[in-house]
């Protein structure tokens, strides 16, 4: 008999074995073999892997698509198409939506809604009830209607007392994780940009570095006191890295994601990008871009997420300071990585598959996505050409938004296909659904 699909020639990346170029055969939504090129059994449907990688599919653990309350910035199909073309098989939706999502109830329309979308969505929900930084809310009932991930993203739980209640409440729940916008509010209210030279040259105010710092220091210690398992989402400082890096080192049960822009772009390209390059944390100092990108090579930094913040161009097209923050990403995600760490020599193809795979997938519990490419595993599978260079248009992207600070760059590596649960939704570098 046929199989379903099978992915011809691809390379795995080390340390898998063979390191030959291999066939990839899908059955039933999973890998069923991985044999030596040229020996896979006939099957329905191939996919052409020729000189190119055969990796997990991406994790992004950090988007907004937007749904519901803005469904003109991006809503669930648009972002997942996005996504999808990124060869990204798995994301987690914030919660800062209209209404926010912090009920079973709101947890179930929304993954409702996403269903049949080209991507395997995954909701977080707010640590506090109405993200309102008052009281928490249901937690258990939340975990029980399968959320792990929680956070008031785009809002930093500022109360003590809250958090401490919030990272305890977690210990009973086995795989969650508390997610912090890690921003002290009252350090950075009415701030704009990065506390520095270009806030004050275009007269706005500034989110201090330390906003940050003090707020990943205090979590750390409260996740060391009761247990409760901490991430630091979209960590933009230097200073907080190391916070990080020591605490794990001690064994507390932290993790840290770093955005592609934050470690790539500085407050300096605010002027040529004009509200795009205004996001929250903001864009910060080349000496925090150097540390953050040491960080996420040497394991300091655990895993990329994009916070892709989409924003329709009118809701951009504001003075910097009315303006709202974020930029997309979720198409982008791997070729910015790869482009700039991979194809440099700084990073190796299987760090690589860490930090936008396996890590993410771990963080947020996912099971189904981040896992070798073995007989066994669900095939939620990218196929990565690392040869080709491709200009970043933002009007071209999947978004319903423009907000990207890529646009007009040229990147190194492209996804080729993307499988999800064995059935192809990215084909030839186009949509297939
Ligand atoms: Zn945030």
């Amino acid at each position: 008999m046929a199989a379903d699909l099978v992915i011809l020639g691809g390379r795995l990346v080390a340390p898998a074995e063979p390191t030959e170029p291999v066939d990839v055969v899908i059955e039933g939504g999973r890998i069923a073999a991985v044999v030596s090129a040229g020996e896979a059994p006939a099957a329905r449907q191939t996919l052409d892997a020729s000189d190119a990688w055969v990796m997990p599919g991406f994790v992004d653990i950090q988007v907004h698509f937007r749904t519901p309350g803005a469904t003109d910035s991006e809503d669930l199909a648009s972002g997942a198409a996005g996504a999808a073309m990124g060869g990204v098989t798995a994301c987690v939706i914030m919660p800062n939506t209209n209404p926010p999502i912090d009920t079973p109830d709101m947890v179930n329309e929304v993954l409702a809604l996403a269903a049949g979308v080209p991507c395997d969505i995954r909701t977080s929900a707010a640590i506090t009830a109405g993200r309102a930084g008052h009281r928490l809310a249901d937690l258990p009932a939340l975990y029980d209607a399968g959320v792990r991930v929680f956070t008031d993203d785009g809002d930093c739980v500022a109360d003590d007392a809250l958090m401490e209640a919030a990272l305890a409440a977690t210990v009973r729940l086995p795989g969650a994780v508390i997610s912090q916008h890690a921003e002290d509010p009252a350090m950075v209210a009415g701030g704009v940009l990065n506390a520095g030279a270009v806030a004050e040259r275009l007269g706005v105010r500034g989110r201090p570095a330390d906003a940050e710092v003090s707020v990943v220091h205090r979590d750390i210690e409260i996740a060391r006191r009761t247990g409760g398992r901490y991430h630091v989402l979209h960590l933009s400082v230097a200073a907080a890295m190391d916070l990080v890096a020591r605490a794990k080192a001690e064994g507390v049960a932290v993790t840290a994601e770093v955005t592609p822009q934050h470690l790539v772009l500085t407050e300096d390209d605010v002027e040529r990008l004009g509200t795009t390059g205004k996001m929250n944390p903001p864009l910060r100092l080349a000496d925090d871009v150097a540390a953050l990108r040491r960080g996420i090579i040497d394991g300091s930094l655990d895993a990329v997420a994009t916070d892709h913040a989409p924003h329709h161009p009118t809701l951009k097209d504001r003075p910097l300071a009315g303006a709202p923050p974020g930029m997309i990403g979720v198409e982008t995600m791997a070729s910015v990585v790869w482009s700039e760490f991979v194809a440099t020599g700084e990073m190796s193809p299987a760090r690589f598959v860490e930090v936008v795979s396996t890590a993410p997938a771990r963080i947020a519990g996912i099971a189904d996505h981040g896992q070798p490419v073995t007989a066994g595993a669900p095939a939620n599978v990218t196929v990565f050409d690392a040869a080709e260079r491709w200009t970043v248009q933002a009007e071209t992207l999947q978004s319903h938004s423009l907000n990207s600070p890529w646009s007009g760059r040229t990147l190194s590596g492209r996804v080729r296909h993307t499988l999800l649960a064995g059935a192809p939704v990215v084909i030839d570098g186009n949509l297939a659904v």
